[in-house]
């Protein structure tokens, strides 16, 4: 990603894409230990083994920047299994529907947030404060609109969201747990982060990382 490009094209964003997954991989242990914490200890091996398969699908051959997050997210999907294979998979499934442009610019990246947060609560109906994923996702998604004033770069925009989730990975330690494994243990999941938004604002901070560099 040499281009001081503004705007990301195929290429750039299967860059972008592959990076994300390598973070959430990099991570595997640190995701372990929070699904240890308050569920069943699956979710760092599920997402590494769900963005391994994500990371070899984005040399895929794909037509556009939508067909590319759609591919990735099915490839998670199929490879994953569990609750988050799902929630991830329809997360980049839903932003490929909505990011409509062939490139990927300040506009998209808010498109795809918000769409892929859509998408997550159409399907497994959390809303925000169950302590789920959506407690990262959604504040990022708030965040990136507010951030998209005119002029705004795609780095910006990435910046505010990353800056939003890792606000609300730590928010969620006052959460009580209401919806999937970690439901059960109640009051018992206060003071530990919700997993799968420690995953969310892993891969937009990576997101944010690798647009920060490309654009130095
Ligand atoms: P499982 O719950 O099947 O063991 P994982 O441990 O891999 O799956 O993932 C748990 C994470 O999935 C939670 O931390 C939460 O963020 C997310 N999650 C579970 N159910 C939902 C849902 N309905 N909506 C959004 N996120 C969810
Ligand atoms: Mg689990």
């Amino acid at each position: 990603m040499a281009s001081m490009s503004a705007r990301l094209d195929l290429s750039d964003t299967r860059a972008l894409l592959s990076a994300a997954a390598k973070a959430v991989i990099a991570n595997k242990d640190r995701l372990t230990k929070a699904d240890q914490d308050i569920g069943d200890g699956d979710h760092g091996v599920g997402m590494a083994r769900g963005f391994s398969a994500f990371d070899e699908a984005t040399a895929d051959q794909y037509d556009s920047i939508p067909d590319l997050f759609r591919g990735c997210g099915k490839a998670l999907m199929m490879a994953s299994g569990g609750a988050s294979g799902v929630v991830f998979g329809t997360l980049f499934q839903g932003a490929g529907k909505s990011v409509r442009s062939d490139v990927f610019d300040a506009e998209a990246f808010v498109h795809a947030l918000e769409g892929g947060l859509k998408a997550v609560q159409d399907r497994g109906k959390a809303n925000v404060g169950d302590k789920t994923m959506v407690d990262a996702l959604e504040p990022a998604a708030v965040a990136a609109r507010k951030a998209l004033v005119p002029g705004a770069s795609v780095e910006d925009v990435a910046e505010a969201a990353a800056k939003a989730a890792a606000a609300g990975v730590e928010a969620t330690r006052g959460l009580v747990a209401k919806i999937g494994k970690s439901k059960g243990l109640g009051e018992r999941t206060v003071g530990f982060v919700d997993p799968g938004a420690l995953t969310t604002s892993i891969l937009l901070e990576s997101i944010a990382d690798t647009l920060r560099n490309r654009a130095r």
